[in-house]
């Protein structure tokens, strides 16, 4: 039984949870005790964030440099009208505690990068990753990596997206994707289009492996990408494994710290 019983007000916040027998109060405590990062607060964190802030994870570290602009609001639905100017992290922080006041938020308005990445990473349990560029993708996977930490990945391109979940020793990033694509080759998330409500199936993939990851119940998504196409409306897995020459993961690393990611994704074949 848990230590700390909870609050009436818990019991009923909480309730379809505590009813729900692969959860119950065990795995309620779990998530009231975790501490969980969410990287970048667009169009993935968003959903993301706003399901697990609702569920009673009991920290939430949220990590985003930008201030909100009007053509975010039809995919980041963290923000609002009312806050578009204001930085991210301020307007995450507003939706999240009106909709949850007893989730302690962390509020980091910065860019992750090599220099703070591993100090940010190390406090939490679980890493979720809602960044929109190849450079913060390495940077992550390397850094939860290195310090033996579960990453949720997801991603969204156009009209397809895709989520998987990387285990420590299980495989990475580099596993699945050795290199970066040629820049120019995938445009920028601010160039290109996007099926807003796709943001909500991937960054929703994201809580809930979140959630089973603190809870340890169910399958996690690992060493399986989830691939979605939302016109299709079709969903399909690819298997993989840990690859053994990755230069991070595998038997024999060459990369043993954090490196210069924009010139990793920006110096090939240009
Ligand atoms: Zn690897």
């Amino acid at each position: 039984m848990p230590h700390h019983p909870l609050a009436p007000s818990q019991v009923e916040r909480y309730a379809r949870h505590i009813a729900l027998s692969e959860i119950g109060l065990r795995g309620q405590h779990r998530l009231l005790q975790s501490r969980v990062l969410i990287v970048g607060l667009g169009a993935l964190g968003s959903p993301a964030a706003t399901y697990l802030a609702a569920a009673g994870v009991g920290t939430l570290g949220l990590i985003d440099h930008d201030e909100v602009r009007l053509a975010n609001l039809q995919q980041q639905i963290l923000h609002r009208t009312e806050t578009v100017g204001s930085s991210k992290t301020d307007s995450a922080a507003r939706t999240l505690a009106s909709l949850n006041p007893e989730v302690r938020l962390e509020i980091h308005p910065r860019r992750l990068d090599r220099s703070n990445a591993m100090t940010l990473m190390e406090k939490y349990d679980v890493i979720v990753d809602g960044t929109d560029n190849f450079g913060s993708r390495y940077l992550l996977s390397d850094a939860a990596f290195f310090l033996k930490k579960p990453l949720v990945h997801g991603s969204i391109f156009r009209i397809e997206g895709q989520a998987t979940v990387f285990l420590p020793g299980r495989g990475c990033y580099r596993c699945l994707y050795p290199e970066p694509p040629p820049p120019g080759l995938v445009g920028d998330a601010q160039d290109v289009g996007v099926l807003a409500p796709l943001a909500g199936i991937i960054g929703t993939i994201e809580a809930i492996e979140t959630i089973k990851l603190v809870t340890g119940k169910g399958e996690p998504l690992v060493n399986r990408v989830l691939l979605h196409d939302a016109l299709a409306m079709t969903f399909r897995e690819i298997r993989y494994r840990r690859n053994p020459s990755c230069p991070v993961c595998g038997d024999h690393p060459r990369i043993r710290q954090l490196q210069d990611y924009n010139a990793f994704v920006g110096a090939v074949a240009r």
